[in-house]
């Protein structure tokens, strides 16, 4: 995305990506895009097969105690509607469109390090084919998730780490079956949270709330089915439909933040600094959003020679940083099952179920709630 932002503006730039094209195209994650996600690819002409294959959502469903809420976020939130759409799809239309333009992208590039970033022309050290390789250039942009190399480059005591795990962990399942809901289902459940989401009319993705480190093994596919069938059950004769498990793995959760994004002539964007719990669906959104923030900033300063934007990288992708953090770890310690050893138990698992009775009667915070779950415009 960035690479792309980046090329409109005339600013040249080379992608490394470690894994192969048909990996970073297949492999399974998010899926579901803020109004504002959308309408930047639709301004950069990248949205054409997204509008074709993608489907508008208007409203999202929270359920608990048997019962379900809808949340019409478009109607409370100005007809800002959100898409849903896989992430390897869209990866796959930046890649094709990318290629098409004439842009440079070298998959199977391994990134060992960095150097000279404090300095005037940073050096990036990779493997390619057995052959060790170096970059030399401008700028780096860390686009390179929470365990790439970019972060570890900065010297020790420059960056400030934010790093809290969360009690809590989902099992991911992806399945061969029509969805059993038009709109993504939240589930606040005794047992344990659990989520329907969506991906075409024959593919389905589903979450289950469980421990950390919990081993995939522990869930057979019975398991899976038996608990999402427990949990998602409502008293108004809705059923769930079954299919075969194509996909599935455990993911731990986390919030992470390193201040500042940026160190010399390296800037970080997306979930290099960055990870928030996947509760809310933000990771790929504000991945997308700093790419904006950094595509500006690069060109003000290629460009014009202005480099108070890039100066100011870091602080203006924070502000939306921290808020979307606060939304989606509210939205997680909602929805979840509280940590059997959580002090005041019963008191909190009350206070979680007055907070979904006050979605459910209170316009008002429905509104609020839709404003933070769609995506500020500006921030
Ligand atoms: C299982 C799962 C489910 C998720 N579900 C959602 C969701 O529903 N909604 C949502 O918004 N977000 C979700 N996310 C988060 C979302 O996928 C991420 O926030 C998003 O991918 C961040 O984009 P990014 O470009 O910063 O990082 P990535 O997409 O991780 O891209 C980083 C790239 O860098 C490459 N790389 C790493 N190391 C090197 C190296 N040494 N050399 C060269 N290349 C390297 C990687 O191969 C990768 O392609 C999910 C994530 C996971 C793992």
């Amino acid at each position: 995305m960035l690479a792309h932002l980046l090329a409109e503006q005339g600013v040249e730039c080379v992608v490394l990506e470690r894994q192969t094209r048909e990996y970073v195209e297949r492999r399974v994650r998010a899926g579901l895009l803020e109004h504002r996600t959308v309408g930047l690819l639709e301004r950069h002409g990248l949205a054409e097969r997204l509008r074709a294959r993608g489907q508008v959502h208007r409203g999202v469903e929270l359920r608990f105690a048997g019962r379900r809420l809808r949340i019409p976020y478009a109607e409370l939130y100005g007809g800002r509607h959100m898409w849903v759409y896989a992430q390897q799809e869209l990866v796959a239309d930046l890649i094709r469109l990318w290629i098409a333009r004439g842009g440079a992208i070298e998959f199977e590039a391994e990134v060992s390090g960095l150097s000279g970033l404090d300095g005037e022309r940073p050096e990036i050290r990779y493997t390619r084919a057995g052959n060790a390789e170096r970059l030399a250039c401008d700028f780096v942009a860390g686009c390179d998730g929470w365990h790439g190399p970019s972060r570890s480059a900065v010297p020790a005591g420059a960056l400030r780490l934010h790093d809290h795990r969360l009690p809590f962990a989902w099992v991911g399942v992806l399945a061969q079956v029509a969805p059993s809901t038009e709109e993504i289902i939240y589930a606040h459940h005794e047992r344990g949270f659990a989520g329907h989401m969506l991906r075409s009319d024959t593919v389905s993705r589903f979450y289950l709330q469980t421990e950390p480190d919990d081993p995939i093994e522990r869930w057979p596919d019975a398991r899976i089915w038996d608990e999402l069938q427990r949990r998602l059950a409502v008293s108004d004769g809705w059923k769930l439909r079954e299919g075969p498990v194509l996909e599935k793995s455990v993911t731990d959760m986390r919030s992470n933040v390193v201040e500042p994004m940026q160190f010399g002539r390296l800037y970080l964007a997306g979930d290099a600094a960055h990870i928030v719990p996947p509760t809310g669906a933000k990771g790929l959104n504000l991945a997308v959003s700093d790419a904006r923030v950094l595509a500006e900033a690069l060109a003000a300063r290629c460009k014009r020679g202005d480099s108070a934007p890039l100066e100011a990288y870091s602080a203006t992708c924070l502000r939306r940083v921290w808020v979307v953090q606060a939304f989606s770890l509210w939205m997680t310690w909602l929805i979840h099952r509280l940590p059997p050893d959580t002090p005041e138990l019963a008191l909190r698992t009350q206070l979680q179920r007055a907070q979904l009775e006050l979605l459910s009667h209170s316009r008002a915070a429905a509104a609020a709630f839709a404003e933070s779950y769609v995506g500020f415009e500006e921030l």
